[in-house]
């Protein structure tokens, strides 16, 4: 690297950058999102210099009062955004945790021992890296038993997966994905992890924001304990939550800090409460609504220019192309594909499919999601358009020059400043 880009005006320069290629570009990819300024501005601000190891009221530094109130406001929105109040008292909000899989380490951390075993998706199924895959701390100290999809249909059989609970009786069970695009029965869930006497955890990461917005059905009332994600579909800045049961809270506490964590964020607290409140208006229940109908009809207009969407559709903001299953690509890849469509100026990530053959960083998918469109302003009638592009795009293997302006519609769909 060339030293005259080693300069604090060269990161403000590629902070600009990086704008311009939001601006110029289509985003599908379906764990981001764009949080309003609103919700990113205290991210700036001095709360970020305040260290507060502990909890509001029992800290382990002085000189926290104002932050003791942020992060009290911080919990209470996050319980009002999910659980009904009259279900409050029975539940208990940690809004400390730096990411998703921060959040899932210390879940484990606080409630198994090394050893226990977790009966989670298989990240070849559309599961998460911290719900126990080989190279992941979770993979290396628990015994970890893995569910997946129906190669048929593309759907969780709940049938199987209460059999490999009666088997393995595992302690913990995780419900949630990555790259699932149908509604995860969570009560089913529920009733299948106290009939094995385990743990339910639902992960929410990818769905949070379409929970709290009215088109998925909660985990609340099923799940022992829920772990999420705050900037994927919830347009929160990054990081995540943990809600659970009151009578684990102690537990899950302890374990985000002194167990896993150090001093919390603040200023990172004081984002999610904005994010958490904003939830809750009116508005973002419209724009999950939006994001659902947006991305089934993505998939619809793709399905009739002959693409394979596995499941057949999606409930959610997200779906996955089998490309392996879609006449005359089936020898493009999924990192063709995605390579293709970033020069095209669409971007979106390759991704493997249920049973794929090929090695996960070549694949035989594309994941494409629309919950940062939707932001941006896309509507369901704009989606005939761009599956127009797509299609253009991967049939003809090339960037087209002519016919299409890609940037053009890009353009229409502001990115928050
Ligand atoms: C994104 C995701 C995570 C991890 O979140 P990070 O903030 O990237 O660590 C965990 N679980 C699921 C299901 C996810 O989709």
């Amino acid at each position: 690297m060339n030293t005259k880009t080693l300069s604090v005006a060269s990161i403000a320069q590629l902070l600009t950058a990086e704008h311009t290629r939001h601006q110029n570009t289509i985003n599908l990819i379906a764990s981001e999102n764009y949080a309003t300024a609103e919700t990113r501005a205290p991210l700036a601000s001095i709360a970020g210099t305040k260290y507060a190891e502990g909890y509001p009221g029992r800290r382990y530094y002085a000189g926290c009062a104002v932050v003791d109130e942020i992060e009290r406001i911080a919990q209470q929105a996050l319980l009002d955004l999910f659980v009904p109040k009259e279900l409050q008292a029975e539940y208990h909000a940690n809004v400390q945790p730096h990411a998703g899989s921060s959040a899932n380490l210390a879940v484990y951390n606080g409630l198994l021992k090394p050893g226990d075993t977790i009966l989670s998706m298989s990240l070849a199924h559309g599961g998460h890296l911290t719900h126990g895959h080989a190279v992941n701390l979770s993979g290396k100290t628990y015994a970890i038993v893995s569910y997946g999809v129906d190669p048929d249909t593309g759907l969780l059989n709940y049938d199987e997966i209460e059999r490999l609970a009666q088997l393995h009786k595992p302690k913990l069970i995780i419900a949630g994905a990555t790259a699932y695009s149908r509604t995860i029965d969570f009560a089913r869930f529920g009733t299948i992890a106290r009939s094995a006497n385990a743990f339910l955890l639902a992960d929410i990461a990818h769905i949070a924001g379409l929970i709290a917005g009215g088109c998925h059905p909660t985990p609340v009332g099923h799940a022992d304990i829920i772990t999420s994600t705050t900037h994927k579909t919830l347009r929160g800045p990054r990081g995540a939550f943990i809600l659970c049961k009151k009578d684990l809270g102690g537990k899950v506490d302890l374990s985000i800090m002194p167990g896993t964590q150090g001093g919390p964020f603040m200023h990172a607290i004081a984002a999610r409460a904005v994010a958490f409140l904003l939830a809750q208006e009116q508005s973002f229940g419209d724009y999950a609504k939006t994001v659902c109908s947006t991305a089934a009809t993505l998939a619809h207009e793709l399905q009739s220019r002959g693409y394979h969407i596995v499941s057949g559709g999606t409930d959610n903001h997200l779906f996955l192309v089998d490309l392996s299953k879609t006449p005359g690509l089936e020898t493009l890849s999924g990192k063709e594909a995605e390579q293709l469509l970033e020069q095209a100026g669409i971007v979106l990530n390759r991704n493997a499919i249920p049973g794929d053959t090929r090695p996960p960083l070549t694949t035989s998918g594309i994941r494409i999601g629309l919950a940062a469109m939707v932001t941006r302003g896309a509507k369901p009638a704009d989606m005939a358009q761009l599956a127009t592009f797509i299609d253009t795009v991967l049939r003809r293997r090339e960037t087209p020059t002519t016919g299409i302006d890609i940037r053009a519609f890009a353009h229409r769909f502001t990115v928050p400043a």
